[in-house]
């Protein structure tokens, strides 16, 4: 977003050319900054790369939303597309900047992915957990009941027992009890195997849980490692070989036009101002594209100026 690109490259060839080319650029420059708000400023789109997967047609209705939103305050077109007298050229640029953008897309979605499959684990694992809790009651239920039923039985054994042995029919009736009995503990037994099963598959669930929740950390470090650096999006130079806008960089359609706007504002005249939700603040930080009152202001200020 840097606003004038001309450092003691061109100031030396200012010395180099002589008195003569530095009263052009004086015209020259001059002339700009009179020029915005009586016509047009014309602008073509000079280089476009197709890695940033987009389509031309894209660039173009964000170039127009942006002409759009200076345009409007004042009541006239600031910016006319054609590359006649004063034009600027609009470049896509892509090199590592883009990458990044590119590569940091990925990582939110992998960081949206990672926990999505750690909300599934969770859900499975609470439900692991209520089951737990529903069979764990059932168990202790069916052992009370077999409990009981084998101090019955063993009170029948010893009162059979105490009246000298059974009667064949006691005998017989016993072995059914006995059967019955047997059947009943093997059922608790299977009860209490399927909620120690269950308690193994909590324990692999919540450790799955756990690393999945580790996942999403580390994709949000990653994404801090390489939004970590700032660079620049985007910027307006004017030297003598003519005026453009060169676009490095944008995360989103939004940011895109912001980004436009911003180097169209300084195509304008304009200055950084220090509204963070500002198009003409020095970051891309705002959310929409809305000019702030220092925006209006200032826009305001430079077409009084250029009536004067
Ligand atoms: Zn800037």
């Amino acid at each position: 977003m840097d606003n004038k690109k001309r450092g003691f490259g061109s100031f030396f060839v200012f010395f180099a050319l002589g008195l003569l080319a530095s009263w052009v650029l004086y015209t020259y420059r001059t002339n700009l900054f009179k020029a915005p708000c009586e016509e047009p400023i014309r602008y073509r789109i000079g280089q476009f790369d197709p890695r940033f997967k987009i389509p031309s047609s894209e660039l173009q209705k964000a170039i127009n939303k942006a002409i759009k939103l200076w345009s409007e305050p004042i009541g006239k077109d600031l910016f006319t597309y054609g590359s006649t007298g004063r034009s600027v050229t609009v470049n896509l640029i892509y090199d590592e900047r883009q990458e990044n953008t590119h590569t940091s897309n990925e990582l939110v979605q992998n960081i949206n992915n990672a926990k999505k499959l750690a909300s599934l684990a969770k859900e499975k694992m609470m439900q692991a957990k209520s089951e737990y809790t529903a069979r764990s009651s059932e168990y202790e239920t069916a052992l009370k009941k077999f409990q009981r039923d084998q101090e019955n039985y063993n009170a029948e054994v010893d009162r059979v027992n105490n009246n000298g042995g059974a009667t064949p029919d006691e005998y017989e009736k016993l072995n059914e009890q006995k059967a019955v009995l047997t059947a009943e503990y093997n059922a608790v037994e299977k009860l209490r195997e399927g909620i120690n099963s269950l308690a193994e598959q909590i324990n692999a669930l919540t450790q799955n849980y756990n690393s999945l929740a580790m996942n999403i950390n580390k994709e949000v470090d990653n994404v801090n490692r390489t939004y970590g650096e700032k660079f620049n999006e985007g910027e307006y130079i004017s030297d003598i070989t003519g005026e453009s806008i060169n676009i490095y960089e944008f995360s989103s359609e939004k940011k895109l036009e912001r980004v436009i706007a911003h180097e169209l504002g300084h195509a304008l005249g304009l200055d950084h101002n220090d509204d963070p939700e500002s198009i003409m603040y020095e970051l891309n930080s705002g959310p929409d594209l809305v000019l702030t009152k220092e925006d209006i202001a200032s826009l305001q200020a430079i077409c009084k100026k250029a009536d004067e």
